[in-house]
């Protein structure tokens, strides 16, 4: 376990937030390793209704893959990785972290690391990686669903790969960075069409997590020094290029049925204001973003701009950012019920097709 700075220096997948949160949140880098001993399962109740709650940001990792990656060019990504190095995987300490928080469902990806990888050892890396997500919620059907890993650098594969990781392995969508390690055209790019293309034939969800967002968007050399600022500024600034090139290049028009979830709330989409050729508002019923924006007026917001209807929960478990998003949508003023109920899981069960 490396200690606490190093571990929030690792998280090239978290973003901002880290210093409006408290001493708890710090603990809570280091759940309990005695699983079952921890307070029994929360239980969320909306109004006299049970209702089921979703995290659709947990990361995970499939330990089989340092091997599979010994003597690579990808060899030095293993182990620490990137937002992807939680050892524990789907330890019982994960699941007492869900009970304590009311986590009932968490929807699994592994952060994008392989897109230099050939085509050889791409395909072998996604095919081990989906083969255990599927394994994993194999273990608990009725707590985690998983988001299929993809080639992106190689879009014809990466559609094969959506296909096969839904139909196979009962993956609901897939996980990808915002770009093909910042080197490439950007997604928006006709280059991606087919598996954008894949994507909205499945009715897959794709949930899109900034990684290595700094050297990705150009700003690295700006956000050295204190802040983590190639964190609170990279990330979402990856997040909002890749947004706005989807709309703005006409990716959303050609893929009208296409369905994105965007971390972190978004980055600093939600704010934009720019006209084309349809309004944004309606751009935004294709965009769903996870509630990981740390304060109850950014979550306002975030509702106000782009509604109810189109908002997730998110912990970006392990990553220390909330242990409290259950109660972050209970203390949002001015919900009903039935906001309360979608927001906790009822939107993003209907997208990655879980019964409610
Ligand atoms: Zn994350």
């Amino acid at each position: 376990m490396p200690n606490r700075r190093e571990f929030l220096r690792n998280v090239a997948g978290a973003s901002a937030g880290m210093f409006l949160l408290g001493h708890s949140v710090a603990n809570a880098a280091e759940p309990s390793s005695q699983a079952g001993t921890g307070p029994k399962r929360r239980e969320v109740m909306v109004g006299k209704r049970r209702v089921k709650t979703l995290d659709v940001h947990a990361h995970v990792t499939v330990p089989e893959v340092s091997d599979l990656l010994k003597g690579t060019p990808l060899e030095r990504r293993t182990g620490n990785l990137p937002g992807n190095f939680d050892a524990r995987g789907l330890a019982p300490a994960r699941l007492q972290r869900m009970d304590e928080e009311g986590i009932d469902v968490q929807a699994l990806s592994i952060n994008s690391f392989w897109y230099s990888a050939d085509r050889d050892l791409a395909s072998r890396l996604v095919n081990l990686q989906n083969e255990k997500l599927a394994a994993m919620c194999a273990t608990h059907p009725d707590r985690f669903v998983a988001f299929a890993s993809v080639a992106l650098q190689f879009p014809e594969l990466a559609a094969q790969q959506l296909e096969e990781g839904v139909k196979r392995w009962g993956l609901r969508g897939a996980a990808i960075g915002g770009t093909v390690e910042g080197q490439d055209q950007e997604l928006s790019s006709p280059k991606f069409d087919p598996f954008w293309a894949k994507a909205e034939e499945l009715e897959a969800l794709i949930f899109m997590h900034p990684q290595d967002s700094a050297h990705a968007t150009g700003v690295s050399a700006r956000v050295g020094g204190d802040g983590d600022l190639s964190n609170v500024i990279g990330n979402p600034l990856e997040t909002t290029i890749f947004l706005s090139h989807m709309i703005f290049e006409g990716t959303l028009d050609r893929f009208p049925n296409l369905k994105i979830c965007a971390a972190h709330g978004g980055g600093f989409l939600p704010s934009c204001k720019k006209t084309i050729k349809k309004k944004p508002s309606e751009y935004l019923k294709q965009l769903y973003f996870d509630a990981i924006v740390f304060t109850p007026e950014a979550l306002r917001h975030l509702i106000a701009v782009c509604g109810v209807s189109q908002i997730g929960m998110g912990t970006d478990y392990p990553f220390p950012w909330t242990v409290t998003p259950v109660d972050e949508v209970f203390a949002e003023p001015g919900l009903s019920d039935a906001d309360r109920a979608a927001i906790l899981g009822g939107n993003m069960c209907k997208l990655l097709k879980i019964p409610a």
